[in-house]
């Protein structure tokens, strides 16, 4: 069964009361994003719980303008900056990882927004399932970790909806929206093939956080940055594909596309490719998600096609990026191995950013970790928990570093 149910129900779409989001990490990249949506479109959307990592300021200060009912802050130690901050106001504050969970499962939301970076979003979007909320799901993690897991839980729980963020399985969701999804051959995943793309694999492994987190394309956060730049971001969206639309892992390829115009494909059996087009604006794909599969006029530039005089495409080079094989292995063994994956990078590209390791140790962390890790062939929420405890405990062994949580 796909986690994505792709038909809508018109009925529903007509439904145009105020929707009220749950931000979880208002403050990346995505949640800004998110909230610019809030901001152009107040009648359509209310920003009703905000919530961020460690960024105490910024978090109070979209507080004041947005005026939610609760911000929750992911580290406790400054639940009490943010409450003077904000009591004053009328604003509701707490802190800790359960309190984003209840946050995502409170009766006064009606959509969650997971744009969370990393392991950090995989419980709060189980909370979120469980209490049958619909949700626009940023934090591609939750699904590389758990993907099975989460499956199961949809089929658990019919009334909870999953609509995607990352821009490229909005546009296969575009592409799909009115298809039989039968007569579905394959999907066609676009990478932008991120700044080293050019580069020789001996300059790639010395290359700096500088370097990497110069994206020719898009404004992301660092994390999603660096994993763009490994490419390990592409196996990691192959994997979503998979758990979203239920294709099987051969029938879904990633293609270099260096233009990021041309947001991903789908080919049917009678050899048409659909694809979706538009400017490089993850408000598009956002707004499609928040809008539960529909359109919101003006949300970003249209796009020129005279000026698209070249738009090419080429095979990914696993020479040079291997970090792509993961998604393979992943999907191939299954269990705990994208969790292992994902933990062990999680740590990694940590130590990258901070100029303690060069680009090309990432992958061999990886590598190495999976190497060492315990594989649980049908893993519980507790084994993933476990799984990623260790893999992280693994990796920093691997590195000689401290694990900083
Ligand atoms: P950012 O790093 O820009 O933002 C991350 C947000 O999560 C911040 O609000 C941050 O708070 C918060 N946060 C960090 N750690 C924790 C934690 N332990 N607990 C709770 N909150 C935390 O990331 P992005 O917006 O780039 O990415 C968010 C997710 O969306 C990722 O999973 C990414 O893969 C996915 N995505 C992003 C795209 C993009 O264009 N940016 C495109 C497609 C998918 P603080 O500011 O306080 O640190
Ligand atoms: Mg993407």
């Amino acid at each position: 069964m796909p986690i994505f149910i792709f038909f809508v129900n018109l009925q529903d779409m007509r439904e145009d009361s105020l929707k009220r989001l749950a931000i979880l990490g208002a403050t990346g990249s995505i949640g800004m994003q998110t909230l610019d949506i809030v901001r152009r479109y107040p009648e359509l959307y209310r920003a009703e719980v905000l919530s961020a990592g460690s960024r105490v300021d910024e978090l109070a200060a979209l507080a004041r303008e947005f005026r939610p009912s609760l911000v929750v802050i992911a580290r406790r130690e400054l639940e009490g900056r943010l409450r003077a901050a904000l009591e004053p106001l009328g604003i509701a504050v707490s802190s800790g990882p359960e309190a984003l969970c209840a946050a995502a499962e409170s009766p006064d939301v009606d959509m969650v927004v997971t744009a969370t970076v990393g392991y950090s979003g995989l419980e709060p979007t189980v909370r979120a399932i469980r209490a049958g909320k619909e949700i626009a799901l940023a934090n591609k993690e939750t699904l590389v970790v758990a993907g099975e897991y989460i499956r199961r839980l949809m089929a658990e729980n019919p009334s909870a909806r999953i609509f995607p963020v990352d821009s490229e399985h909005s546009a296969v969701a575009q592409c799909l929206a009115g298809e039989d999804p039968d007569k579905v051959r394959r999907l066609i995943i676009t990478a932008s093939g991120g700044p080293f793309r050019t580069w020789e694999p001996a300059r790639i492994a010395q290359a700096t956080a500088a370097d990497a987190l110069r994206h020719p394309n898009w404004n992301m956060g660092a994390k999603i940055t660096v994993d763009s730049a490994t490419m390990l971001n592409k196996a990691f969206e192959l994997i979503e594909a998979h758990y979203l639309f239920d294709i099987p892992a051969e029938r879904i390829e990633a293609v270099v596309h260096p233009q990021s115009i041309v947001h991903s494909m789908v080919e049917f059996e009678d050899g048409a490719i659909k694809a979706q087009l538009g400017v490089p604006d993850m408000r598009l794909p956002i707004a499609y998600a928040l809008g539960r599969s529909s359109r919101l006029a003006g949300v970003s530039e249209p796009l020129s096609l005279e000026k698209m005089s070249n738009l090419t495409f080429e095979a990914p080079d696993e020479r040079k990026f291997p970090c792509l094989g993961f998604a393979r292995l992943s999907l191939e063994r299954r269990g705990t191995t994208a969790c292992t994956v994902n933990g062990a990078n999680e740590v990694a590209v940590a130590a990258f950013l901070q100029g303690r390791i060069p680009f090309g140790r990432i992958y061999s962390t990886i590598a190495r970790t999976l190497e060492r890790a315990t594989f649980i062939a049908n893993p519980d929420f507790a084994d993933y928990v476990a799984s990623n405890a260790e893999s992280r405990r693994l990796a920093a062994e691997e590195l000689g570093i401290a694990l900083n949580n």
